[in-house]
């Protein structure tokens, strides 16, 4: 069974590479927008401010997701 996750009218099967997310939980370095590397089971995302890349498995994605930030607009 496939489970959609809705939030803001925005299902994460929305997401795009590119996409810079907000987060609920924060960065050790204090910032919580990510871009969108790579989309999958496992989504690659980097933290905005210190750029370090990190895997997130997709039930975790969705879970952390506070908004979409798609060309300066919220989704
Ligand atoms: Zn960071």
């Amino acid at each position: 069974m496939i489970e959609y996750y809705y939030f803001f009218g925005v299902s994460i099967t929305d997401i795009r590479i590119g996409d810079k997310l907000v987060m609920k939980k924060v960065h050790p370095c204090g910032n919580n927008i990510f871009t969108v590397l790579r989309i999958g089971m496992d989504f690659r995302i980097s933290c905005d401010k210190c750029k370090r890349e990190i895997m997130l498995p997709r039930k975790k994605v969705e879970k952390g997701i506070k908004k979409i930030i798609r060309d300066g607009e919220t989704l």
